[in-house]
């Protein structure tokens, strides 16, 4: 939301009247905001890090028609600066030093011909628990009868819909000479969503107009350039990406990313997303993953979403392979080859015979996961085996997993398993030198080579699909590198992160 924006320079030459409003402007304002911080008002403060970041004034800006009038002469060449509630945190503590519960704007300029808009300025207050507007405006001291109004008038708009605490009620105000105290609402504004505003408006005969106004929502894509520091997923978020793209992009990438060995501090990853912005340019989605890149150290993976026609989302390399594989690259977590498959000189016959499995070698206990998706066949001793386990997937696919200490909770022949189950704990049991996971992977009721099988066992996209994939597998390649950058996050008004809507 830009509430304090600066209005731009105007081209226009200034009249020595318009002058005197400009400097006058700001002292009407603090007029307003001294009085309005004598209300006691204790509302949570919305901080700008631009304006907090101006130098407090050298004297208190405390306006005197005496004070004012003189610079105005000096002002050609040195514009009073804007005023900013920095302003007024030195004042003391009496003249409310802490004034809280507010933020302002300076007027939008003027269009020709130039309004008198000196007695006129901005205010944006904040819901807070168990507020109303009604009782928001009471603290400003707006007129009864008017309030009475806005409050008819903005219930006819939201019909019964409450507006949640932390909602911003925008004010253009006005002092009224032969009302000092009591300021006079030109239009208030709520905006509970990105693509509804309701707007009360004050006409010149002193009654109030509703309107509901709407803007379109489009989607935009844009990509988010991060860099890892600590956790992927919150790399991620502080460089603008939503967490539940980021969780999105980590799943895909982990079946091809070994994090915990792969992935370093510092390593370069593009998201790619898909956000709905209205047409005045509020992000009303923060973005739906497209694809997302993730440059390691010898090699970059590139990850993409496509629905085959007739299918569900998935994730996809540029190559159209379906991320998921139907089988894990190994049946458990950070696990070391002993022995691969092939002929070998049997560590314990002491001839040479085929290895029908692989060997990963890992300390007793280690869980060991199913491999994928499927039925248990068997569940206990198998002779040199030990303690074993086999899986059936499909008609075709089975594994085996031998020399087991024990089995996993539950595992008994006829139990189906999900994919990364545990079905048991590495062991030494049956025909074993040390604690390691035999593992077979068997098709057509033959054992193969595990390592040889996991590229077969994707998904491609393949028919009428392949052209289409095509076209926006290079879309989503070019947009990785140029597609506009998102802006890191807690800058934009964000109603979902907690850390903004409680202000500082
Ligand atoms: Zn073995």
């Amino acid at each position: 939301m830009v509430m304090t924006d600066s209005p731009p320079p105007s081209d226009r030459p200034r009249t020595a009247k318009s002058l005197a409003f400009a400097l006058f402007r700001p002292v009407l304002f603090a007029v307003g905001v001294i009085g309005l911080a004598l209300g006691g008002l204790v509302l949570s403060h919305r901080s700008n890090p631009e304006i907090a970041a101006l130098p407090p004034p050298k004297s208190l800006p405390i306006p005197t028609p005496a004070a004012s009038s003189a610079p105005i002469v000096l002002a050609e060449t040195e514009p009073a600066p804007p005023i900013s509630p920095s302003d007024f945190k030195n004042l003391p503590p009496n003249l409310g030093g802490d004034l809280r519960g507010f933020s302002m704007k300076p007027p939008e300029p003027a269009s020709e011909p130039e309004p008198p808009a000196s007695d006129r300025y901005e205010l944006t207050l904040r819901l807070e628990k168990g507020d109303t507007v009604d009782k928001i405006l009471a603290d400003i001291d707006v007129p009864e009868a008017d309030r009475k109004q806005i409050h008819e008038k903005l219930n006819a708009l939201l019909k019964k819909r409450k507006l949640p605490v932390g909602e911003e009620i925008e004010l253009l105000l006005q002092n009224v000479p032969e009302q000092p105290d009591a300021p006079r609402v030109l239009s208030l504004s709520v905006r509970p969503q990105p693509e509804r505003e309701y707007i009360i408006t004050r006409r010149d005969d002193g009654t109030y107009d509703g309107e509901e106004k709407t803007y379109k929502v489009s989607p935009r894509i844009v990509r988010v350039e991060a860099e890892r520091h600590g956790s992927l997923e919150q790399s991620g978020v502080r460089a603008g990406a939503p967490s539940q793209a980021m969780v999105e992009l980590i799943r895909a990438l982990s079946y091809d990313v070994d994090f915990q060995r792969e992935l370093k501090e510092g390593m370069k990853f593009t998201v790619l997303l898909e956000q709905l912005v209205t047409s005045d340019g509020r992000v009303t989605h923060p973005g739906r993953l497209l694809a997302g890149e993730l440059r390691l150290l010898k090699r970059t993976v590139v990850v993409m979403r496509y629905r085959p026609q007739g299918g569900a989302d998935g994730f996809y390399n540029p190559n159209g392979e379906s991320v998921v594989r139907a089988f894990l690259r190994t049946p458990m977590d950070a696990s070391k080859i002993s022995s691969r498959f092939g002929m070998r000189e049997h560590p314990i016959l002491g001839y040479s015979a085929l290895h029908a499995g692989v060997d990963f070698a890992a300390p007793s206990g280690t869980p060991i996961l199913a491999a994928g998706a499927g039925k248990v066949v068997m569940a206990g001793p198998n002779g040199g085996y030990g303690l074993y386990v086999k899986l059936q997937h499909t008609s075709d696919v089975g594994t085996a997993y031998g020399h087991m200490s024990r089995l996993g909770p539950g595992i008994k022949p006829g139990v189906a398993v999900r994919q990364g189950q545990v079905i048991g704990f590495v062991g030494s049991t049956g025909m074993s030198t040390g604690p390691h996971l035999h593992y077979e992977f068997h098709r057509g009721g033959k054992q193969v080579n595990p390592l040889a099988q996991k590229f077969a066992m994707r998904a491609q996209v393949a028919g009428k699909d392949a052209g289409r994939f095509q076209a926006l597998a290079k879309q989503y390649l070019a947009q990785l590198k140029n597609a506009p950058v998102v802006a890191g996050t807690k800058k934009a008004k964000d109603k979902d992160s907690p850390q903004v809507a409680k202000g500082d």
